[in-house]
């Protein structure tokens, strides 16, 4: 590898994180070449492992990862560790689909027929553990040839018109960007200036391994209590959140701490003998002002925290990503239409300011008040209604992301449905290229022009489907997302102009 002195690299990304990898593998793929620095020197942590790792990972993030062929390894990877992926409490009977502040909605009542657009993926859910996932990034970087330097952060940058220069721990490196993956208290966007608004935190969350005296005296389960909230796993796994206003994030959740909390959220004389592992967070909730500051982007956590009830940081993070990737390639190639590259905050900031939403109302929901009780009381009984589960199921999954990309049919802004081609080919399949792909149902002539004049960054796939929803053909991004339908005849002139729009002019 080149001496990160003298070379310029196309892109230096801040942070070997899920996000940062996931991010330097598209951008390498899609050939730029990427530096990622990381702060840490090693990547393991207890708390990436089981059980605090489990990281449920959304429809779109299970989409992207099989669009990028990244879902087999990281299933096989999860199945091989101590928690396998279909051990996952998604997958037991009168099967949770997931919860809203504890409160969990159940398959059997959400009615999927109501995702007109929407055809079963090769998995509905999958939950693996952060060790995993970012070892299965870190290989797959590795073999496109990403370089990583560990034990070298990003201590500030410069930058000008062509591209930035960063002072890393003992080393100067250039890139012609620099995006921050480098987490919520992000270096990056802290010195570009760009500002991070939000929501003070009204609680301390406690994750801790302990042992204690007698384990029979806790329940297992989730419990609301006068004084917070608190979720026991036998023999001495606990998640408690204390309304303390955040007070005792950052000091050392000790032993004596642990108990202390233990016994006034659980009301409970408990008795911790020893403390395994703890950590604390809060519910924080804040978003950068701006995704982009000249030639510095930013994305997952470093653009957006809240708090990890609901378990949606990490999807956003692999959503922006993905949203960006492709854009910024195209922007480095030189080929991206104009406004390509600004489009990546114009979609991700809503569906982050969204998310941020999503987990201020758990928090309304879980303070120990008698009116977030009267509300939780609601709120249980309208989620195991069939509009209620399939309302709560659309949001937790993600399932209808859209991005505003015009009403021209419902379809579009959306992730493209999971064809099973005549050939037997499916479309994530078709998408691992990195290029757009158009799916020409009906073999028409007018398509097979239209994709020729986009040669190399159109794949055209002419070939039936089993159910193709009675569409004609679909002009789909890099990124999954459909940006273009036919039915009937299709409109040429309005397919151009979707190509036009994400994939610049023709040749
Ligand atoms: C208890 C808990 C449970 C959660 N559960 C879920 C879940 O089920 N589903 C979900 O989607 N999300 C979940 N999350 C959130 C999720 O873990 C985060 O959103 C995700 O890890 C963000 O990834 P990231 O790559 O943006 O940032 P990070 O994972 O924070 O990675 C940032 C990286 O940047 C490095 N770094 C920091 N500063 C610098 C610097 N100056 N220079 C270079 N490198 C630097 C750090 O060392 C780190 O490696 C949970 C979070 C917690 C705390």
């Amino acid at each position: 590898m080149q001496h990160p002195d003298t070379f310029l690299y196309d892109v230096i990304i801040a942070g070997a994180g899920p996000v940062g990898l996931f991010l330097a593998c598209e951008l390498r793929r899609a050939g730029c070449s990427v530096l990622v620095l990381e702060k840490a020197q090693d990547p393991h942590s207890p708390l990436k492992s089981l059980p605090f790792g489990l990281r449920g990972l959304s429809v779109p993030s299970i989409e992207s990862l099989d669009r990028r062929d990244l879902l087999d390894d990281l299933t096989h990877r999860a199945a091989g560790g101590d928690t396998p992926a279909a051990a996952h409490w998604m997958q037991r009977q009168r099967r949770p689909g997931g919860h809203f502040a504890g409160i969990q909605f159940f398959h059997d009542r959400i009615d999927s027929s109501h995702w007109r657009y929407r055809l079963p993926g090769p998995i509905g859910s999958l939950a693996a553990d952060m060790a995993s996932i970012e070892a299965v990034f870190a290989i797959r970087a590795a073999e496109l040839g990403v370089a990583i330097r560990r034990s070298c952060g990003v201590e500030s940058f410069t930058q000008s018109d062509d591209g930035v220069t960063v002072e890393t721990t003992g080393a100067t490196a250039r890139g012609r960007w620099l995006v921050g993956c480098d987490g919520g208290r992000s270096l990056v966007r802290k010195a570009a200036g760009i500002g991070f608004a939000g929501t003070d935190p009204e609680f301390t969350g406690y994750s801790a391994e302990v042992e204690l005296a007698d384990p029979a005296a806790l329940t297992p389960g989730r419990h609301y209590t006068a004084s917070g909230m608190y979720t026991y796993a036998a023999p001495g796994t606990i998640a408690m959140v204390d309304f303390d206003g955040g007070a005792a994030h950052r000091t050392e959740p000790n032993r004596e701490r642990i108990e202390a909390v233990l016994r006034k959220i659980s009301g409970i004389d408990v008795k911790v003998t020893r403390l395994a592992l703890a950590t604390t967070w809060t519910d924080r909730a804040c978003q950068a002002s701006s995704y982009r500051k000249g030639r510095v982007l930013l994305a997952g956590d470093a653009a957006h925290i809240h708090s990890p009830l609901g378990g949606q940081g990490l999807n956003l993070g692999l959503g922006d990503a993905m949203n960006l990737g492709w854009k910024l390639a195209a922007t480095i190639r030189g080929d991206a239409p104009a406004g390509l590259l600004d489009s990546y905050a114009d979609e991700r900031q809503p569906v982050g300011a969204r998310i941020l939403d999503w987990s201020r109302a758990q928090v309304a929901l879980m303070r120990p008040s008698r009116s977030s009780r009267a509300l939780e009381a609601i709120i249980r009984d309208l989620i195991d209604t069939r509009d209620g589960a399939t309302y709560f199921a659309e949001r937790v999954w993600g399932v209808l992301l859209r991005y505003d990309l015009g009403d021209s049919h419902p379809l579009v802004g959306r992730s493209v449905p999971d064809f099973a081609l005549d050939d037997g080919t499916r479309p994530a399949a078709l998408l691992r290229t990195g290029q757009g792909l158009l799916l020409n149902f009906e073999a028409r002539p007018s398509l097979d022009i239209l994709a020729r004049r986009w040669r190399g960054r159109i794949n055209h796939v002419a070939r039936d489907a089993g159910d193709r929803l009675g569409l004609t053909a679909l002009l789909v991004r890099p990124d999954g997302i459909v940006s273009w339908v036919g039915e009937g005849t299709p409109d040429i002139e309005d397919a151009s102009r979707a190509a036009r729009r994400w994939f610049g002019e023709p040749e």
